[in-house]
């Protein structure tokens, strides 16, 4: 495959699948094999800044059925030898936006190159994963199992921080968290807030009374969570936080510039021990000299000036580095309402957030679909392989029949009637404008013909160069063999 900077390239890959979780290891793979017997396969590249496996790699999640249980480790190992085997590129940078011109996709990562690309995949699950699955358990602390579990789970984590902060990563639904938290408050452990919320879809009161009451606890930052430094036991681990330029409802903004005035002399307070979160008024235009005492289960800011540590509502700067005991990631306000870190051209979503698909995981712009948990349908591993396969399939189809205006022949996965009209095998007829295009690396340069298939020439150039039956067993061979695909220039 080309990747990038080639200058003759038209595009870069016939599908770019987004997220490398159990859905996207599926479709990317799905895509780049189509099937076991003959087919002309996409070419692919897969975008995710974790290794390869997602939510898959954390301890948590199993393949289970009500007699078995299996490890995620056992599904993950064949994904990653699948990816390995067909030379998948997995380019371990974040996509920052989607772009589509000229019917072909543009995705802009993290480190400002571009991709192209005929179909897209997202796969981006709840939310966007950075930190390392051996953090599990050792500092870092989610939610799981049911809801009865909670309690339990939360227990053990502040008492996991000690005398640091219980840092509560979440969404404005974490919020139901709260009489949790106030209880573990109560105990004298110290609670923050990490909300991962970049704007305000819901409605303005809700928004003021959950801040509000997350207020009422402990400091709240907007960002997201991008590092985490683990630390000796009994010391505090540095999290690293990506601060988010907030847009909020206006009547937020004004409380919040109210509060701004208060930063530095205001300080964390303990809790009125049986002070319900809506009761938690912001105190209006307070002298400094009062704010500085703890006004209780009122105020919960803790950022003095000359602090390391960033004020919680400051404008957008590089990452900040703030000190906590442990971190208590909510997925359970994410399976509510996920958190996509992707602008530009995104289709339509539910109204929960979710990326609205139809049975083919198709969504509202052709050529884009999605799998996985960003789709809202039920979280569970065997579904996202699931639908990753389906998507898979209908970014290749999508990708073929823009290359060479007909279905590609998908027998026994999907027949279409009149495939077999006029004897037409399983692969298409390769057009003139097409090029050839050398997937992974087996293909030892032995031959003039195979010489020539590294420069991006098109077809109608070699057929004037090379014996044409010579050029097209050799065609045919690597395509068979899966080494070989065919890109066609163009709208
Ligand atoms: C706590 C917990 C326990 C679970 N336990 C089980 C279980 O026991 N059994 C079970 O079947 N299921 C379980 N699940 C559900 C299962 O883990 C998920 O349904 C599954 O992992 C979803 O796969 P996915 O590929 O959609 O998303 P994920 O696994 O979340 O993978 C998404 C990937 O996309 C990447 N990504 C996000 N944004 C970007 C971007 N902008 N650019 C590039 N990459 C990006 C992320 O880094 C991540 O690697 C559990 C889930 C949770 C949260």
């Amino acid at each position: 495959m080309s990747g990038r900077g080639t200058e003759r390239a038209y595009y870069d890959a016939d599908v770019l699948v987004i997220g490398g979780g159990p859905a996207g290891l599926a479709a990317a793979i799905r895509a780049r094999w189509v099937k076991g017997y003959r087919a002309l396969v996409s070419s692919v590249a897969l975008f995710d800044p974790s290794p390869p496996g997602g939510l898959l790699r954390w301890g948590g999640c199993v393949l289970s059925g009500p007699s078995w249980s299996e490890p995620g480790s056992l599904v993950l190992d064949r994904l990653a030898a699948d990816l390995d085997r067909f030379s998948i590129p997995l380019i371990r940078r974040e996509v920052v936006s989607i772009d589509r011109r000229d019917a072909l996709f543009s995705l802009t990562l993290d480190d400002r190159t571009v991709w192209t690309g005929r179909s897209v995949v997202l796969a981006t699950g709840f939310r966007p994963m950075r930190l390392s699955p051996s953090s599990f358990h050792n500092g870092v602390w989610m939610t799981y199992k049911g809801n009865d579990f909670l309690p339990s789970l939360l227990d053990a984590a502040a008492k996991q921080a000690g005398d640091g902060d219980l840092l509560i990563v979440g969404r404005w639904a974490s919020s139901e968290l709260l009489p949790f938290l106030f209880s573990i408050r109560r105990q004298g452990k110290k609670v923050s807030f990490l909300l991962e919320e970049e704007t305000c879809s819901e409605g303005h009161s809700e928004v003021s009374s959950a801040l509000r009451a997350f207020e009422a606890l402990g400091p709240v930052y907007f960002g997201r969570l991008i590092g985490l430094e683990t630390a000796a036991k009994g010391h505090p681990r540095r999290v690293l936080i990506e601060p988010f330029p907030r847009r909020m409802p206006r009547e937020v903004d004004a409380r919040t510039k109210r509060r701004a005035s208060q930063w530095p002399s205001a300080a964390c307070p303990a809790p009125r021990p049986d002070s319900a979160p809506e009761d938690a008024e912001a105190p209006r235009g307070r002298p400094a000299e009062h704010a500085s005492r703890p006004a209780e289960g009122r105020l919960g800011l803790s950022w003095r000036q000359g602090d390391e540590t960033p004020p919680p509502h400051a404008a957008p700067s590089p990452p900040w580095s703030i000190e906590v005991g442990a971190i208590f990631i909510d997925y359970r306000a994410f399976e509510i309402s996920p958190y996509l870190n992707i602008r530009g051209k995104l289709p339509k979503r539910d109204r929960r957030g979710f990326i609205a698909v139809d049975a083919s995981m198709g969504t509202s712009i052709p050529g884009f679909f999605a799998a996985g948990d960003i789709t809202g349908r039920y979280a569970s591993t065997l579904s996202a392989l699931g639908d990753g396969v389906v998507a898979g399939f209908s970014a290749h189809r999508h990708a073929f029949r823009m290359k060479f205006g007909e279905e590609p022949r998908l027998f026994a996965y999907r027949a279409d009637a009149g495939e077999l009209q006029g004897n037409r095998g399983d692969l298409p007829k390769l057009p003139d404008a097409g090029v050839p295009i050398v997937l992974g690396d087996r293909i030892e340069r032995t031959t003039a013909v195979l010489r020539a298939l590294d420069d991006r020439t098109p077809l109608a150039e070699l057929r004037a160069r090379f014996d044409p039956q010579e050029l097209d067993s050799t065609l045919e061979r690597l395509i068979e063999r899966k080494d070989l695909t065919i890109h066609v220039e163009g709208p």
